[in-house]
């Protein structure tokens, strides 16, 4: 290309516009399927293309199309911030573009990852140290937590397969009815099928029931079953309640089990000390794993994850062809502990947001978005026309509009046309989730610049868009 840095220093420019003015998009795509795809040149160029025509075509084509995630007012799934530091992170890692797949082909990406995962473990109060490695997704860690469980039991696995072995108990993961959709994908691609994945029923504040749990063990085992992992969920993705760790550490260690605790939302949190609590358990955990892309305003993607075994780890995954051989000790090969070879430099970022912020900076924003999400379930409380649907110990709120006079059977409809109304604004995204048949809206702070007067704003659409839905109580249909 022709001049890099006079490209660079437009990128940069726009980069810094968008973070400081973002708010003036629509959050919410507005467009069709197709719309996109629509416009753009079926052949790639074959001559080498302006870099004003590329930029002109992002700013036209691509991002009418962009649902900004990094927005004030997204407040859907769960709020997510590409924070300038976070950002400057990842320049400097796509600059470099090294491999981190052994220690030698990039020994300072292996060694800051080591540190900065110490830090945040540190950081979120876990006292003993633990190995710690960066992997892309939660998903991803779930899945290589399941993979060493089932190695721990020496069932020969890795040499010999699960197929066609009478030889091998059917094999079975637990974790609660509210548990992440990746544990299900976990179980289906280490070839349990979701037969072996077992859910455990929850208490009235959507937590799994150690009890529960305990006798689901019992059962199976007494039924042939060989149980090889538990899943706790620390801030599950509906309601983000807290599974009681401890209790659940002493019903694997009795029964020899695995718990690998999923803290992918809520983990964050834990940088509070007001808040360290929900991680109680987890030093004793097998495994554990938080995401700094969900709430610690690292750009996506970063999963921490952290075992007291990296060897169980490692020989579930460990392969080293001739040519990636080295005289170096292979712990510290991070290829060796998951199923990609290739590493990119996301340790960069992490290190990025947590030096440029410091501690103090991110448990600012943390307690801010805590608070904010407190004062909205205030609101929603006092209200007559809406109400809680869950409890809601961090920043994201579970609640449902319930004008008076709408029958029941009513009100599933009545709040996804509210939803889709406040969201076709462009003003405010949010989401939804299922609680006892009941559709629930979610409102998830977690954006770093969301303030006050967002969430207000999102309080008086939601209270706006609800009055032409019902009129005196009685259901009005869209159209009507
Ligand atoms: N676990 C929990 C509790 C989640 O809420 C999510 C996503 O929201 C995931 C895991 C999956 O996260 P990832 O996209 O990092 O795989």
């Amino acid at each position: 290309m022709e001049d890099f840095g006079k490209a660079l220093e437009t990128v940069e420019k726009w980069i810094v516009e968008y973070w400081e003015n973002n708010d003036h998009y629509p959050v919410l795509a507005k467009v069709k399927p197709g719309d996109i795809s629509g416009v753009l040149p079926r052949k790639p160029p074959f001559h080498p293309e302006p870099f004003d025509a590329v930029m002109s075509d992002f700013q036209n084509v691509i991002l009418p199309g962009v649902t900004h995630w990094n927005h004030p007012k997204f407040y859907a799934y769960f709020s997510i911030t590409g924070s300038p530091p976070g950002i400057l992170g990842e320049m400097l890692s796509a600059a470099l573009n090294i491999n981190g797949m052994l220690w030698k082909t990039c020994p300072a990406s292996t060694e800051l990852e080591e540190v900065v995962l110490d830090w945040l473990r540190q950081m979120i109060g876990i006292q003993a140290p633990l190995f710690g490695i960066i992997m892309d997704t939660a998903s991803i860690g779930t899945f290589c937590a399941i993979a060493a469980a089932r190695e721990s039991l020496d069932l020969r696995i890795r040499e010999e397969g699960m197929a066609g072995r009478a030889d091998l108990p059917r094999l079975r993961v637990y974790c609660s009815e509210h548990a992440h959709s990746s544990d299900d994908k976990a179980t289906i691609a280490l070839g349990f099928g979701l037969q072996g994945l077992r859910k455990i029923s929850v208490d009235a504040q959507f937590r799994m029931r150690p009890d529960a749990l305990d006798e689901a063990i019992r059962e199976d085992i007494e039924n042939g079953w060989r149980p090889v992992c538990v899943v706790a969920t620390v801030g599950t993705t509906s309601t983000t309640s807290i599974d009681p760790v401890p209790e659940i550490l002493e019903v694997c260690r009795k029964h020899k089990v695995w718990l690998h605790v999923d803290a992918a939302y809520a983990g964050s949190a834990a940088v509070l000390p007001e808040k360290q609590w929900i991680l109680k358990g987890c030093e004793n955990a097998d495994s554990f794993l938080l995401n700094p892309h969900k709430w610690l305003f690292t750009p996506f993607d970063c999963t921490a994850f952290y075992t007291r075994h990296p060897e169980i780890l490692q020989r579930a995954f460990s392969l080293v062809p001739e040519y990636l051989r080295t005289s170096e000790d292979i712990s510290h090969d991070f290829m060796n502990y998951g199923l990609q070879l290739g590493r990119r430099f996301r340790a960069l970022k992490l290190w990025m947001v947590i030096r440029l912020y410091g501690i103090e900076g991110l448990q600012e924003a943390l307690r801010r978005h805590i608070e904010l999400a407190q004062e909205f379930a205030g609101w929603i409380r006092e209200s007559p026309d809406f109400e809680l649907m869950a409890p809601h110990p961090f920043s994201t709120i579970c609640f449902r509009a319930k004008p008076e006079g709408v029958s029941e059977n009513r009100l599933n409809s009545l709040n996804e046309d509210l939803m889709n109304s406040v969201n076709q604004t462009g003003e405010m995204y949010i989401s939804h989730t299922k609680l006892h048949g009941k559709i629930t809206l979610r409102l998830a702070i977690g954006n770093m610049k969301t303030r006050r007067p967002h969430v207000a704003r999102a309080w008086e659409l939601l209270r706006n868009h609800l009055a032409p839905l019902t009129f005196r109580g009685v259901r009005v249909e869209p159209g009507n």
